[in-house]
């Protein structure tokens, strides 16, 4: 596939970060023009190559922090579709982004409505955010009947068609979670300040509501490719390919709250945000394990934000860690994620 879209695009240079498939990849398949490069440095050269105006980090989980953070320090604009950057080291990377004078564009679709909605307006006018969530595939069911889903069931998202990964972030509504840590640090906010409510159509992609009680939304149908245009032609405004709001089909959007008893992962996100430190770097890589364990069904449904508790309670916190500090506390994450599922699991569990 990588070779086909560089036989469509052209592009300067292709990378492949996994030595198994870097292996099996031949120059030979790519068009003329088109560099391979390979090994565990090739996405932070590209990040900072001369020539790149706009950096879009795309790359999923905390594997994306180590060509964020190139791009920004090489001075590059940068379109950040990778929120686990933010949520793994939000404090430092905001800060090398001042330091830097970078801008950082949220690609994710609920903080580029935010960045949308905060337009001509000062940040000490803002009152609050309102971050909205489909709800995920799981909406209205309770405790006991998630105790059983699948993982069939647990990819089947009703509105986004997105990767493995963030879909099951968002039945068990972590993605939610790693959006308030998201939003904490890319707008400034204190975490009272974040609210989440719950909006099936996902047609209202989040709202703003500033000191004079006026509340600003953006809305469009849901197509990630609006806030990928948004944040790659910011601060303008251009034509696109997303499909228009059918005004005459729609009749009704729906809000409510979340059930926060149901989904434990909320809370985590909230606690995370408030404490800041190693905390977000523990929770996301306990996350990012509990996941994988649970596509491979080594781990159910509802164990995931368990686990992510659990390790979370029990990590060596630091207030102020280095970027790593924060690589070796997610390591340490990981690897108790890997205990947990040894130690728990002594006889086959499913
Ligand atoms: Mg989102």
């Amino acid at each position: 596939m990588l070779a086909r879209q560089a036989q469509q695009f052209r592009p300067r240079y292709v990378v492949l970060t996994d030595p198994k498939a870097a292996r099996q990849a031949s120059a030979a398949d790519l068009p003329a023009g088109t560099e391979l490069l390979t090994g565990p440095d090739a996405v932070t050269r590209i990040a900072a190559d001369p020539e790149a105006d706009v950096v879009l980090s795309a790359i999923v989980g905390a594997a994306g922090l180590a060509g964020t953070w190139a791009a920004v320090q090489a001075g590059k604009t940068v379109a950040l579709a990778n929120k686990e950057t933010l949520v793994v080291a939000g404090q430092l990377v905001m800060e090398l982004a001042a330091q830097r004078g970078v801008a950082i564009l949220p690609v994710d679709s609920e903080h580029n409505a935010i960045a949308q909605a905060m337009r001509g307006n000062q940040p000490d006018q803002v009152e609050r955010v309102v971050l909205t969530a489909s709800g995920g595939p799981f909406r209205g069911r309770s405790r006991h009947e998630l105790e059983s889903v699948t993982v069939a069931e647990a990819l089947q998202h009703p509105t986004w068609r997105m990767g493995p990964k963030i879909t099951i972030d968002s039945a068990t509504m972590m993605n939610k979670a790693l959006e308030v840590i998201e939003a904490r640090w890319l707008f400034g906010l204190r975490p009272e300040q974040i609210e989440i409510v719950v909006h099936p159509e996902s047609v209202v992609h989040s709202l703003v509501e500033f000191v004079d009680g006026s509340v600003i939304a953006q809305l469009s149908p849901p197509d990630m490719r609006l806030p990928i245009q948004s944040a790659l032609t910011w601060p303008e405004r251009l034509p696109g390919p997303t499909r228009r709001m059918n005004w005459s089909a729609l009749r009704a959007l729906h809000f409510d709250q979340p059930d926060r008893d149901t989904f434990e992962a909320l809370e985590l996100g909230y606690e995370v945000a408030r404490r800041g430190g190693t905390t977000g770097a523990v929770l996301n890589a306990a996350n990012e394990s509990a996941v994988a364990a649970f596509l491979a069904g080594e781990l159910t449904f509802l164990e995931i934000a368990r686990v992510c508790r659990r390790i979370l309670d029990h990590h060596d916190y630091s207030a102020r860690p280095s970027l790593d500090e924060l690589l070796a506390i997610d390591r340490w994450a990981r690897q108790e994620v890997s205990r947990w599922l040894r130690t728990t699991r002594t006889s086959p569990s499913r």
